[in-house]
């Protein structure tokens, strides 16, 4: 996919102050915003930039959020699909492309052809907001969904808002159909032993202010949502976002200090390993952004996760210190594997730039012959291997100094204080945005928080 990306733009500037989209890093699950207790979706780290109180650094961008929903935790372990802690994929346009380009992208990722697991999605059914005729037209008429698979639906489900006030727009939702034979006449989307939602395509052009009307945001901009875990429960072909390889061994290793077989295990008794999994996965999330146990706020909430994931366990018969029962596997899933794939990746842009290295010392030197100069690697060059492919300009060097081509550094220096420069007006703009939201800390305290009652240990003595 990423080779497939890089090739639509493969005449966009990627470099300089013309940079056209950024692969970002996740936002804390601690947000710089105090109007919600945790990052609940990918898009709020952007808010001020949607709002248009700080300006873009980039066109267009892509994170995987980490997110914290406590208004699933009833869910958790009876739906198929949701998580307290779950990752959200998102592509994010601010004033760049908008609804044609996201729902066709969105279509042509999910249906890739030559990835064979996803193309079933094919099957798919979207869901586009009541009065959106020009989405409902974009999937029939561009796309080529059949019209019995598109459905219109109101806003409870196909407005979305990230609060009470604050960005928001129609949206439009892809549902894997996992029995597309059933036909497609007076379906139910709700129905999720058959639908699931994985993917959510928002088309975010409004603020709702303090009275609750809508104004016009400068720009249209694009807030897309891919859940990790249901996506790896499509590809995996597995019957529920627990079976998958992100948080099944946790729910194994509760099923065996439980003394059960998951497989053979009844209804009830996978509810508990579920929750034990799930709420395990959201404390060590919470726990490593430092948010600590206490009484109040977002120290609540992981405070009443533990006692939930505690209790749960003593009702399937795990004694003793559960959080150290489980640690071995929490390294191994958590830690360890995602040390792998961070390397794994570094590895193969550490790959793709030496060949780009090469490719360039080459070109230097050839360029050199034809002119009769001495070769000569330009800054341009050197800083696009430093920026994108992590190369130190130092190995640049050694590598070039091998090869007889030396390097442009007067020109290199002047890319890296333009890169300078660029971040640091970022960091005031943001700065400046926290210091308008006045205090955060404060402002926590009266935030009333409804995640109270729905995380009280009530629900596991009744489940
Ligand atoms: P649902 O209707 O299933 O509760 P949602 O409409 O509340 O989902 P969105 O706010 O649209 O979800 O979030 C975008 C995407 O994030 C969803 O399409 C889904 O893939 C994922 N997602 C949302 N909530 C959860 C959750 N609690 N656990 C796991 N994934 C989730
Ligand atoms: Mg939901
Ligand atoms: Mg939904
Ligand atoms: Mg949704």
């Amino acid at each position: 996919t990423e080779e497939l990306v890089e090739d639509k733009y493969k005449d966009v500037p990627t470099s300089g102050d013309s940079i056209r989209r950024k692969v970002l890093p996740s936002a804390s699950l601690v947000p710089d915003d105090p109007t919600v207790l945790l990052t609940i979706a990918g898009m709020l780290q952007f808010k001020p930039i949607f709002l248009g109180k700080v300006p873009r650094q980039v066109p267009c961008a892509t994170t995987s959020q980490r997110c914290i929903r406590t208004n699933d935790v009833e869910n958790v372990g009876r739906t198929s699909r949701h998580h307290t802690f779950f990752e959200m994929l998102g592509n994010f346009s601010f004033g760049d492309y908008f609804k044609k380009e996201a729902i066709k992208w969105a279509w042509e990722l999910t249906t890739l052809e030559y990835v064979r697991v996803w193309s079933a999605s094919r099957q798919s059914m979207v869901s586009v907001y009541e009065d959106d005729d020009e989405a409902f037209e974009m999937w029939h008429d561009e796309v080529g969904v059949p019209v019995e698979r598109i459905k219109r639906m109101g806003e409870e489900d196909n407005f979305w808002t990230s609060g009470v006030t604050g960005p928001c727009g129609p949206c439009s939702e892809l549902y894997y159909d996992f029995h597309p034979e059933r036909g497609h006449s007076d379906v139910d989307l709700g129905d999720d032993t058959r639908f699931v939602e994985f993917y959510n395509l928002v088309f975010m052009q409004y603020n709702r202010t303090d009275d609750g009307s809508l104004e016009p945001l400068k720009q249209k901009n694009i807030d897309t949502g891919l859940g990790l875990e249901r996506m790896a429960c499509i590809l995996q072909k597995v019957p529920n976002n627990y079976e998958t390889d992100l948080i099944f061994p946790i729910i194994e290793k509760a099923s065996e200090l439980a003394n059960v077989s998951y497989v053979l295990a009844d209804d009830s008794m996978k509810t508990k390993v579920k929750i034990i999994g799930d709420h395990l996965h959201a404390i060590v999330y919470l726990l490593s952004d430092s948010v600590v146990p206490s009484n109040i706020g977002r120290g609540y909430v992981v405070r009443q996760l533990i006692r939930r994931a505690v209790r749960t366990g003593r009702l399937v018969g795990i004694k003793g210190d559960i959080e150290e029962a489980f640690l071995p596997t929490i390294i191994q899933t958590l830690i360890l594997e995602e040390l792998k794939r961070e390397e794994l990746h570094f590895v193969q842009t550490l790959e793709r730039g030496e060949k780009l290295l090469d490719q360039m010392l080459a070109d230097a030197l050839s360029s050199a012959q034809e002119n009769s100069t001495a070769p000569c690697l330009s800054g341009k060059d050197a800083f696009l291997l430093y920026d994108t492919y992590g190369f130190p300009v130092e190995i640049t060097r050694e590598v070039a100094d091998e090869r007889g081509v030396s390097i442009d550094m007067n020109s290199f220096d002047i890319e890296m204080e333009n890169q300078r420069r660029q971040s640091q007006a970022a960091h005031n703009a943001v700065k400046l945005e926290v210091e308008d939201g006045g205090d955060l800390a404060e402002n926590i305290h009266d935030t009333e928080f409804l995640g109270y009652d729905a995380l009280s240990t009530r629900a596991v003595v009744e489940a």
